[in-house]
């Protein structure tokens, strides 16, 4: 099997070969399962929307 090319993680801004790519920008799994995991009313889950936002993930919040 081919190795994946490594992608900079839009949260965590490392490179990272695991992940998923939400409208052309790249998650690692780390970051994804935190996303997963993390409350509503946590400060980092505003982080992670900041950072969604940032992409244009989210028209409306
Ligand atoms: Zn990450």
């Amino acid at each position: 099997m081919e190795q994946n090319p490594r992608q900079t993680c839009i949260i965590c801004s490392q490179e990272k070969e695991e992940g998923i790519v939400i409208v052309s920008q790249f998650i690692c799994e780390d970051c994804e399962s935190e996303m997963v995991h993390t409350e509503a009313d946590d400060a980092k889950y505003r982080f992670f929307i900041g950072r969604m936002k940032k992409i244009g993930l989210q028209k409306n919040a």
